[in-house]
């Protein structure tokens, strides 16, 4: 868990705002609004974050997420609602004076400045006194670990040192709140990890709290304390990334977050659960739909097992595709009439892998981990 600050405010108690957990929140966006001519980019967003938590902004490419990092960090300003820090309105007051700092994938270093120019730029920006600077310098370049590197230029170190030294930048002002866009896209993979690590504690020893931007889930899913799924603008979801992965609330959120199997499939009419393609019976839930009406099923890949033998309730059909991924397998299954899942299949040692072409049979692990969902919820 990430460690939580106290905050005090000259409130009444019963006044705080708080977040979806209960506890009292450090930013809080209300309603907040964008509009560019034509083109609505945020549209009634709320969210309160408590002090030390780690959100992240998750959502299709032109949902919003910049825009609102934007606004937040003073850049842009809002066509409707607020933001707050510790209950005080931030509305009017500008960039540097926010205690919000920002990183962004283009993190744009100096390239004629030294590593440590480059890190006094921020508490230069934000008016730190000039004696202070200094110290300030040293200690966030301690803090990223380039503490050997002050003197060199930009163009002397790896991606991944550039990155620290923009968030060392960041550090140097000593924000309550990071907002962080795509901080790791231009990075490789295993770069990215080891930065996706230190960045987590980093801010969890420091108390900072942030609002991260990704469009990688999976960095969604391992960083976060709560995930905010947008689309079109607005919040579609707000939780924690297992509540996101195990109840999402719309198909779009279960097909954003982690891999689904998304099957259209029509309520049963004697209501034993849902019928997919070519009949075959899923006993589930039907949810608020009623008997006949088309619906869509998402079946998580990890909640199919694939065997050779039959089990009551289980589905028939082909393997087209084995994809072994070292501890588990992916297969892709043809059932009838055309229709295809996914399923992932823990290995099991000693057990030979199914091939393509192989007769099995499906066999949903736990219909209640199923979703149904209308059509077009
Ligand atoms: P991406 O993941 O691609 O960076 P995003 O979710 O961050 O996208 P935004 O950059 O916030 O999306 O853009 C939201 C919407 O607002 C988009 O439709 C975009 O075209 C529009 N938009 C953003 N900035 C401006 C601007 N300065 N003028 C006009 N439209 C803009």
């Amino acid at each position: 868990m990430a460690a939580r600050i106290a905050v005090r405010r000259p409130r009444a108690a019963g006044d705080d705002p708080v977040d979806s957990t209960g506890r009292v929140s450090l930013l809080e966006l209300r309603g907040l609004g964008k509009r560019y001519g034509a083109v609505t980019a945020l549209d009634g967003v709320s969210l309160a974050v408590a002090a030390g938590d780690f959100v992240t902004l998750l959502g299709p490419s032109g949902c919003g997420k910049t825009t609102l990092l934007k606004i937040i960090a003073g850049f842009v300003e809002a066509s409707a609602g607020d933001v707050l820090l510790e209950g005080r309105r931030l509305n009017d007051v500008p960039a540097h004076r926010r205690g919000i700092g920002i990183v962004f994938q283009n993190y744009a270093l100096f390239p004629h400045m030294t590593v440590a120019q480059n890190v006094a730029f921020g508490p230069r920006m934000w008016r730190v006194p000039r004696p202070d600077v200094r110290q300030r310098v040293e200690e966030a370049l301690a803090l990223v670990k380039l503490e050997g590197f002050a003197e060199r230029l930009p163009a002397e170190l790896s991606g991944g040192q550039q990155q620290r030294v923009a968030l060392a930048r960041v550090l140097a002002v000593k924000p309550r709140v990071v907002l962080l866009d795509e901080p790791f896209g231009a990075l490789d993979k295993n770069l990215r990890l080891d930065m996706q690590m230190e960045l987590k504690k980093l801010l969890r020893a420091l108390s900072i709290t942030a609002l991260f931007v990704t469009h990688d889930q999976e960095e969604a899913l391992t960083m976060s304390d709560r995930i905010a799924v947008m689309e079109r603008g607005r919040f579609v979801q707000v939780g924690s990334p297992i509540e996101i992965y195990d109840a999402p609330a719309s198909s779009f959120v279960a097909t954003f977050i982690g891999t689904s199997n998304l099957l259209p499939a029509a309520v049963a009419p004697d209501g034993r659960g849902v019928l997919l393609g070519g009949g075959l019976l899923l006993r589930v839930a039907p949810g608020a739909s009623q008997a006949a009406e088309p619906v869509r099923v998402v079946i998580r890949p990890e909640n199919l097992s694939v065997q050779r033998e039959r089990a009551a309730d289980a589905w028939p059909g082909v393997v087209t595709v084995a994809l072994p991924l070292g501890a588990s397998t992916v297969y892709e299954v043809e059932l009838a009439q055309g229709l295809a899942v996914r399923a992932s299949e823990p290995r099991v040692l000693d057990h030979g892998l199914l091939a393509p072409g192989e007769k099995v049979f499906v066999r949903v692990v736990n219909p209640d981990a199923c979703r149904v969902f209308a059509p077009n919820p």
